[in-house]
């Protein structure tokens, strides 16, 4: 019978992402409603030493596919391991971040174990012994409480929504080897990865964004946008009008057809508010609109709205985050 939670650990450069931290912490916290035990599995080459990091935040048992083969990100290998993870624990409940990563795994795995999934959820509930979860569907505008007809209930968390547990030092886990995991002909190999931009926060991790739409006017004013983003120690995104128009790299786009982010604080800038960018930001803690236009659409999701010229506003608010921060 299945039983237990089993949390996808997910890696970079063999560091957990904070998405992992959040995952774990609400494995932790379901397998606790459930009575029941948290598993983990970290996939990758030269990570094994971070069983002991899962432990900490709650996994009583780590599975680990460490592999020099595994170092880099390949579907195929990734949702083997996590599959032969799952075939070993037979759980009950299985989470994993929506993460870039997450949000390619999971559907594989989940097709392979013919499964259901509820993906980029942001609440999860426990009654008679039962997970169910909530999604925001059409842009937000509305939560969907999904049930699962059969184990294992399968989802994928939204980064930045679930609190990160403390850790506790001294708790040992039971650690499983997976193996090499050896896939037949991958579809796919990735050769390399290129960091767009070293040392700068991702956005769906950052607990500020700031983003700029077309009322920056030109590319030569995005660094209006990063200098507020930095003084705040968060990051820089923008509309999809500003990404096709060339202005910036489509990975800073937030919105439907870009990421979806859930910071604590969410400032836009010179953007509009159209349905397709809301699906992407409107799940923020707080968000500040910076917009001319007192009618502008965004000011009605907004906390906080300041009618004005961002080409003033803006540079002053970032005076002031400077100040506060230092
Ligand atoms: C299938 C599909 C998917 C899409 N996906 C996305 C997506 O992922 N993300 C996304 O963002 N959009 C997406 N869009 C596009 C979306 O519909 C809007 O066109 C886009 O979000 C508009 O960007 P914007 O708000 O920057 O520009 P605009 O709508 O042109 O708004 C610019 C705003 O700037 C204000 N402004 C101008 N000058 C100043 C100033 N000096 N100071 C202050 N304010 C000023 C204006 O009052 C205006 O409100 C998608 C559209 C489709 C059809």
């Amino acid at each position: 019978m299945a039983n237990g939670v089993l949390v996808f650990a997910e890696q970079r450069d063999g560091a957990f992402k904070k998405g992992t931290l959040e995952a774990i912490s609400e494995g932790r916290r379901i397998a606790n409603q459930l009575g029941t035990n948290l598993s983990a599995v970290v996939v990758g080459s030269g990570v094994a030493g971070l069983a002991g990091e899962a432990a900490s935040y709650g996994a009583d048992v780590v599975y680990v596919a460490d592999s020099a083969a595994l170092a880099n990100y390949s579907t195929d290998g990734y949702a083997k391991a996590f599959a032969d993870a799952v075939a070993d624990a037979q759980p009950a409940v299985i989470l994993a971040s929506a993460s870039s990563m997450g949000r390619d795994l999971a559907p594989r795995v989940a097709a392979r174990l013919d499964i259901g999934l509820a993906s980029d959820i942001t609440e999860t509930k426990v009654e008679g012994g039962k997970l169910s979860a909530v999604r925001p569907m059409y842009a937000g505008k509305a939560f969907a409480t999904v049930e699962f007809n059969r184990a294992p209930a399968f989802v994928t968390l939204r980064p930045n929504v679930f609190p990160i547990a403390a850790p506790e030092a001294g708790r040992t886990p039971e650690v499983k080897n997976l193996g090499g995991v050896v896939v037949d002909g991958p579809q796919a190999k990735v050769t390399d990865i290129l960091a767009a931009a070293k040392g700068k926060i991702e956005l769906t991790e950052a607990s500020v964004v700031v983003s700029g739409g077309r009322g920056i006017k030109g590319p030569e004013n995005y660094h209006l946008i990063q200098s507020l983003a930095d003084a705040f120690g968060g990051a820089a995104g923008a509309s999809r009008a500003v990404v096709d128009a060339g202005w910036v790299d489509h990975s800073h786009q937030v919105g439907q057809t870009g990421k979806t982010v859930s910071p604590s604080l969410y400032i836009a800038c010179g953007i509009s508010g159209a349905i397709q960018h809301l699906a992407g930001m409107s799940s923020s803690k707080f968000i500040v609109a910076i917009n001319k236009d007192p009618e502008a659409p965004i000011f009605k999701i907004a906390d906080y709205g300041i009618v004005g010229d961002l080409f003033e506003v803006v540079p002053k608010l970032t005076e002031q985050a400077r100040a506060l921060r230092s």
